[in-house]
């Protein structure tokens, strides 16, 4: 395996270059109807399709993700993100009909959606296909061009689309490009983008919706998560430990709506715990891109450092861990590591670990688990277990998080008729659903008066009190 490290910035000329051209391509394709943008990224994405083993490879090279994972989460999820966009946007983006109060019932009032212009996309290491993609397609189906400026740790996923785009001969001239490198490239293009949507840790967040403030710029955050999930007494035990293993494991621990919380009510914490241990003891771990593997390799250096730092933090405070060895540093590999008795002053239970750790602690009601959950100033995600699906629903209005599972988790994100997106510090702005592809437009309210065509409005000039007094009684009667 070659060094992991970071690429190098895309040149003050090459940003220049491209956002030029993406500007121009930005007022070509917006006067595309929306059936044949939908057509041509159909196209796209059917020929990236052919090249899937290349893509795979690609995306395996850089982030040690086994390859099943890459076909279901990364490939998988762009398939419903494309299906549900082009299947429900002519509806979503087609002139509303508003109504108007009575008193103006000689007029004809309806919302337009207007494309933003150039969307700015950055994005993190731990999705590079999903996470950009999944944006670019809704933002471009909607009549915007983009410039997507991926991790500087994972950018020849990126780069491979960029390839695709422009070897198609699809697109107008520079509809979808790329910029690399790290935060200044990010700097620039938040400068020069008509929209930024920002994926990514909160510290950055900040950042970049300082800068976009400044500019006036709107700017959705997609930010980091603190799972809780939520294990009460009657739930089923075998769906809630492989629930848990898998939420909080996959993509080796590193995703924002990932299991980083696990409380337990004390009847079941013991036989909870063993069988968490022991299905984590099952797992396959390796970097082979052709053998069946359950969990690769960290993608971002720096992460095997954090998640070593929870993990003495936890041991120093008297938690019981299992696992978490590292099997090699220089490949990121570190076995998945479970954290019994966690409790909410650990590191491990208070920051985004964001790596293959399991943090379980017992509680004594779902009243103290809903407590607890709500400590962290993250709400990304969040799931209750149990088998009294009234109750949970309850709970569950209790939970300060955009996204519930009952029962379930991860699995919103493909479900894309369902916004995505957090509460607190998580974030604000939602992709996906109706709100998802509208946040790219612009709405512009048309008034349309019909007639009489000659009269002006009583409420125009010259005031006269006879028409004032009119007009409030009419008013009263609405
Ligand atoms: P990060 O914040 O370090 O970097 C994200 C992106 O921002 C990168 O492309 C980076 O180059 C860029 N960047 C850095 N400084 C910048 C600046 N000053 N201006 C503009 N851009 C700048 O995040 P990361 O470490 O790459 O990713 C991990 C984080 O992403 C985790 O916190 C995770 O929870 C979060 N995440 C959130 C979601 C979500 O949908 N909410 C999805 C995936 C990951």
């Amino acid at each position: 395996m070659e060094t992991i490290s970071p690429i190098e910035n895309s040149s003050l000329e090459e940003i220049e270059h491209k956002f030029h051209r993406t500007r121009e391509a930005s007022e070509i394709w917006k006067k595309y109807p929306l059936s044949e943008r939908i057509r041509l990224l159909r196209l796209v994405w059917n020929q990236i399709l052919k090249r899937k083993e290349d893509l795979i490879a690609v995306l395996h090279q850089e982030t040690g993700k086994p390859v099943d994972e890459i076909e279901t989460i990364e490939i998988g999820g762009i398939n419903f993100i494309f299906k549900y966009f082009s299947r429900n946007a002519s509806r979503i983006l087609r002139d509303q009909p508003a109504p108007a109060p009575w008193i103006f019932f000689n007029k004809r009032a309806y919302i337009r959606y207007v494309p933003r212009g150039v969307v700015g996309l950055i994005t993190p290491w731990n999705v590079p296909l999903l996470t950009p993609f999944g944006d670019a397609i809704p933002a471009l189906i909607a009549g915007n061009a983009v410039v997507l400026k991926p991790s500087e740790w994972t950018s020849q996923t990126a780069l491979f689309i960029e390839r695709m785009f422009i070897s198609s001969g699809l697109f107008p001239d520079g509809l979808f490009r790329v910029l690399v490198g790290d935060g200044k490239v990010g700097e620039a293009v938040i400068e020069r983008s008509d929209m930024v949507v920002f994926t990514g840790s909160t510290r950055t967040g900040r950042k970049v919706a300082i800068k976009a403030a400044e500019l006036l710029k709107p700017a959705v955050l997609e930010m980091g998560g603190k799972h809780p999930m939520i294990v009460l007494k009657d739930a089923s035990l075998q769906r809630a430990v492989k629930a848990a293993v898998w939420g909080g494991l996959a993509n080796c621990g590193q995703l924002c709506v990932g299991v980083e919380r696990i409380f337990v009510e004390n009847e079941i914490y013991p036989s909870f715990v063993d069988m968490v241990r022991q299905e984590v003891q099952t797992l396959r771990q390796g970097l082979s891109i052709s053998e069946e593997v359950d969990l690769g390799r960290l993608i971002f250096p720096s992460q095997l450092e954090v998640i070593r730092l929870h993990l003495e933090d936890a041991k120093e405070k008297g938690a019981e861990v299992t696992g978490g060895d590292i099997l090699d540093d220089k490949k990121l590999m570190i076995r998945p590591a479970v954290v019994a008795n966690a409790r909410p002053d650990m590191l491990v239970m208070q920051q985004e670990t964001f790596g293959p750790v399991l943090p379980i602690m017992p509680v004594s009601s779902p009243e103290e688990a809903l407590h607890l959950a709500n400590l962290s100033p993250l709400g990304l995600s969040a799931s209750i277990w149990t088998s009294d699906i009234s109750k949970a629903e309850n709970l569950t209005r209790h939970i300060e998080a955009g996204v519930i599972g009952i029962n379930d988790l991860l699995s919103h994100y493909v479900i894309c008729s369902l916004p995505f997106g957090g509460f607190k510090q998580s974030g604000f702005g939602r992709r996906h659903g109706e709100e998802g592809l509208r946040q790219f437009c612009q709405s512009q309210s048309v008034l349309i008066h019909e007639w009489p065509s000659q009269a002006p409005e009583l409420w125009w000039f010259p005031y006269e009190r006879w028409k004032t007094r009119l007009i409030s009684f009419l008013n009263r009667l609405a």
